[in-house]
């Protein structure tokens, strides 16, 4: 599904952040980067939706090359969450979560049945919040949110960058929940990065360890258990 092929990334200034990855990421799995800061794990992901331009190799997504996308098919296709919340905050919850939707036309009632359903999902009652603005919503309600602003458009797959780190505990533990039922219901290839191991063994099909930019060890959460 995800395949990366001898893919490395130099930036500008020298700084080599990822050497000479290889792997795949198969279709509905749940794949976890993890690794200190700096062993390249955000790099990574951003390569995958073309945010920064790899130097070397080659990112296959259904064995097309990512370059032979066009570029807001690929984006359209690739839900992103961030670490940060990031909600426009002149817009309405609904505005925010329909944003893809409405740049693929789809049509008004599909597009508020959809939010309604993502919105209850995560446990926010849409006749509450469908009309909120983000700051009207606690930390922890925006991330969630963030999450499943997402997964609006139905995306092939799903990039998440340390979306819960801003969160404190209670919250994470709520949205990692929120994060496998949805997984159990509507499958998607999620890459998740993390640098807590308790997340990515609680997430994970599989975990796969960065150092340095570079690969240390992949496999299932009890593989990597077994093999410290
Ligand atoms: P992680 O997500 O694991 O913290 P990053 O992918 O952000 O790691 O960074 C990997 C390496 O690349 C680090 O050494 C970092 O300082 C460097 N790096 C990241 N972004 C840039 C950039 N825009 N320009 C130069 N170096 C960068
Ligand atoms: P905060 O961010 O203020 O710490 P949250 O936004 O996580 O709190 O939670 C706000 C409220 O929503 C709480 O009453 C919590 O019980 C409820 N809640 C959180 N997650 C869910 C969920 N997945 N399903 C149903 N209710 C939830």
């Amino acid at each position: 599904m995800i395949k990366f092929e001898n893919v490395s990334k130099k930036y500008p200034d020298g700084t080599t952040a990822v050497t000479d990855l290889n792997m795949e990421i198969e279709q509905g799995e749940f794949f976890v980067i993890i690794g200190p800061s700096g062993s390249g794990k955000t790099t990574t992901l951003k390569m995958v939706n073309r945010l920064i331009p790899l130097s070397e190799g080659t990112i296959f997504i259904n064995d097309k090359k990512i370059s032979e996308y066009d570029i807001h098919e690929l984006r359209w296709n690739i839900g992103y969450v961030l670490q940060r919340i990031a909600l426009f905050p002149h817009m309405s919850i609904e505005e925010n979560i329909a944003i893809v939707p409405e740049l693929k036309k789809w049509e008004r009632d599909k597009i508020r049945k959809r939010v309604c359903e993502l919105l209850e999902m995560v446990g926010l009652d849409p006749n509450i919040y469908l009309h909120r603005k983000p700051k009207e919503l606690s930390g922890g309600q925006q991330q969630r949110v963030g999450v499943i602003r997402a997964l609006a458009a139905n995306p092939e797959i799903v990039l998440m960058d340390e979306p819960f780190s801003a969160l404190d505990p209670i919250s994470r533990e709520k949205l990692q929940d929120d994060i496998i039922s949805i997984q159990k219901s509507i499958q998607k290839t999620t890459i998740f990065v993390t640098h807590d191991m308790q997340e990515a063994m609680k997430l994970a099909d599989r975990i796969c360890i960065m150092k340095d930019g570079e690969v240390v060890q992949i496999g299932t959460p009890l593989e990597i258990m077994e093999n410290p």
